[in-house]
């Protein structure tokens, strides 16, 4: 059983994608001996890909795990330690803050909020199953991959047809199906995508399943009007329906968007300090945010790592002028 003090901690990290990882080895590195609380499903979303290979670094590409893995170690390696189990409650009304992980108590004098969002899935088996061999969630970082193949993408906003758009430089043929007969996407949007000659639109369309043993070999579609199931061979699904950032622990206690992401920095409606100089401080002050849960624009990686070294370094000067 730990006391009370092993439990304290001067950064507790919540999340351990490329941001919270990136935030650990910061912090590691200014002696802060974070605890990163990762969760059951450590790593964030590159576990669920194959291969990076729009990461700097690494000539060849990655595998996702591995490149996660590495940074896992790399934190590691100058004092990070980590909770494989998710956080169960925060109470960022008391100071330290406290967070608990079922039964276990920890305290902080500074919180990095790294969730990350989770990419919204149309909850079929195989579309799991097939998880980066040919079903993909992010046309960025997989759409170079399908090189003169066909492909489809499920969803009918901004984010799907923007995809789509984005991914007929590669494929030979972009199959976006919608559930219903209009988008939801902005007019410049499906006005794009309406007059690129390699993108087909199936209306009133639902996917039933992802066909494929060892990688995607087709979809099978049904008319949400007539009931008709029919088959569509292509080599890759772009699910693209959305993302929700994990913020349910926040609610009411940070500040979130009409959309549940997290708000930092300029945007802050409440801020504490607006004179602040840190970038990625959330509407409590010494709690910071970083990575997807905060951005719903770029989504990358890269950008996530680059966002948690900020909050790092945020969390380091702010505990100085605090005298911790
Ligand atoms: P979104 O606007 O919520 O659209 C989700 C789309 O997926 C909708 O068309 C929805 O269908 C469909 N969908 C949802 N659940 C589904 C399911 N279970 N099965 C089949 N289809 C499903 O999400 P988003 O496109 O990711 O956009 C999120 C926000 O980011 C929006 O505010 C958007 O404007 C913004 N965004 C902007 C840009 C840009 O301006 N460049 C790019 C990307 C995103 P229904 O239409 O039938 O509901």
């Amino acid at each position: 059983m730990l006391t009370a003090m092993t439990n304290h901690h001067k950064v507790v990290i919540i999340g351990s994608g490329p941001s919270g990882l990136t935030a650990a080895l910061y912090s590691a590195r200014a002696n802060l001996e974070p605890l990163v609380i990762e969760g059951f499903e450590a790593g964030g979303q590159l576990m669920l890909t194959t291969e990076v290979e729009n990461f700097p670094g690494f000539v060849d590409g990655v595998m996702g795990p591995e490149l996660m893995d590495t940074l896992r170690k790399q934190a590691a390696r100058f004092g990070t330690t980590y909770i494989s189990q998710d956080v169960t409650e925060v109470d960022f009304s008391v100071r330290p803050f406290r967070i608990k992980v079922g039964d276990d108590e920890y305290t902080a004098d500074a919180v990095i909020v790294s969730t990350g969002a989770s990419a919204k899935m149309l909850g079929l088996d195989n579309e799991r199953r097939l998880m980066g061999r040919g079903v993909s969630t992010c046309a960025t970082c997989d759409g170079a991959f399908f090189r003169d193949q066909e492909l489809a993408v499920a969803g009918g906003g901004d984010s799907a047809i923007e995809e789509a758009n984005f991914l007929t430089r590669f494929a030979s043929k972009v199959n976006v199906v919608h559930r219903r007969d209009i988008l939801r996407a902005s007019k410049i949007m499906q006005d794009r995508a309406m007059a690129n000659p390699k993108i087909e639109f199936h209306w009133n369309s639902v996917i039933n399943d992802v066909i494929g043993d060892q990688s995607v070999s087709g979809l099978q579609l049904t008319d949400t009007r007539s009931g008709e199931t029919r088959e569509l061979p292509l080599r890759g699904l772009f699910v693209a329906i959305g993302h929700t950032p994990n913020t349910s622990l926040f609610v009411d206690k940070l500040e979130l968007d009409d959309a549940g992401y997290l708000v930092v920095g300029d945007k802050l409606s409440n801020d504490w300090d607006q004179a602040s100089p840190y970038a990625t401080r959330t509407s409590i002050e010494g709690v910071f945010g970083a990575g997807d849960v905060v951005d719903h624009t770029y989504r990358q990686a890269i950008t996530a790592a680059g966002m948690g070294c900020q909050a790092a370094i945020d969390a380091e000067r702010w505990l100085e002028t605090q005298g911790r």
